[in-house]
């Protein structure tokens, strides 16, 4: 077991500013651990001074650092897929770069692993995050349940572990719009969830305005269900019969009207999110495109 590997992934976009503070708190855990670490950073098109400190640090320990340089930003779970190519580990797991997600629970993944989880999810308690973001995972959690059929807590937490057998089968997935705690969850054998703790982000601001954060929650959606489009169907029949025994009584409304007009357009929209995503599927275009791979003493700069 001492020679296994643990790979580290994670995604970078404008955490310049977070970067010495994670790189001391990583570098403390991964040092106490008994296994051997990699750790894979992606860049994902940041703008702001995130790549020299990364290269900076890549410097000093080329044996253990690997940088994956995205010539643009492609997305947090683009980005870890992309991590997950180049990942060695037998244990791979996942954080965000804003310290949010604690290095220090590390070691519990570490534990689940060895007792024979292939997926360790997370449950990030007392949440340090907007009471909007908290709300709103809320209902999320709750609907991605019943139409996926899982029942994880937390699909928003990026802090989890995965062995390599379920790293191998993600990395035959080439869909463009994906969500990986759930992707993962589907080919689980024995995934186990564990609580850990959660902080405010260290520095800078969310990558994730409302737009960003509504159509995360469309690739979740999309990515793992169908039922949104079976709503539509069941819902338009309802609609049909109610307008029929509505006829025999000759009733009839403006109010009546402008609700079926927003339940068709609503219902356009969802049709159309499964049209758009299955269009970028077939145009095939590259996920990502790396500028450049950092890795080994011959890239030392
Ligand atoms: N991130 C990324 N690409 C993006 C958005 C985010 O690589 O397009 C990274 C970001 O740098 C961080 C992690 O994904 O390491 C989570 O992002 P963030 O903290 O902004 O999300 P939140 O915690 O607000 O959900
Ligand atoms: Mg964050």
């Amino acid at each position: 077991m001492q020679d296994k590997l643990i790979s580290i992934v994670i995604p970078v976009f404008n955490e310049a500013e977070n970067l010495s503070a994670l790189f001391e708190r990583l570098f403390n855990v991964l040092s106490g651990l008994k296994y051997k670490s990699e750790i894979i950073f992606v860049n994902d098109g940041s703008k702001d001074l995130s790549l020299p400190i990364l290269l900076k640090e890549y410097q000093k320990h080329p044996d253990i650092i690997r940088i994956i340089d995205f010539n643009g930003n492609f997305g947090q779970h683009t980005a870890i897929m992309a991590g997950f190519r180049e990942s060695k580990g037998n244990l791979i797991i996942t954080m965000d770069a804003d310290l949010q997600n604690p290095p220090e629970e590390i070691p519990r993944i570490i534990s689940e692993f060895e007792s024979g989880h292939d997926v360790i999810g997370t449950v990030r308690m007392n949440r340090k995050d907007t009471f909007f973001r908290r709300y709103a995972s809320k209902i999320v959690n709750k609907i991605m349940n019943k139409v996926t059929g899982f029942s994880l807590r937390d699909y928003g937490c990026m802090l989890r572990g995965y062995s390599r057998e379920i790293i191998d089968i993600i990395n035959e997935c080439n869909e463009v719009s994906t969500f990986i705690p759930a992707l993962a969850q589907k080919f689980a054998s024995n995934p186990i969830e564990i609580e850990v703790s959660h902080n405010a982000r260290e520095k800078g601001v969310s990558k994730y305005n409302v737009f960003r954060l509504i159509r995360l929650q469309f690739d979740l959606m999309t990515a793992f269900s169908l039922f949104p489009l079976q709503l539509i169907t069941i819902l338009g029949m309802f609609i049909f019969i109610t307008g029929l025994i509505l006829s025999c009584f000759a009733l009839s409304g403006e109010s009546l009207n402008v609700i079926l007009t927003g339940i068709i357009v609503s219902c356009l929209g969802i049709t159309g999110e499964y049209t758009g995503r299955i269009y970028q599927e077939v145009r095939k275009r590259p996920r990502y495109v790396i500028r450049k791979i950092y890795e080994g003493e011959g890239d030392k700069i």
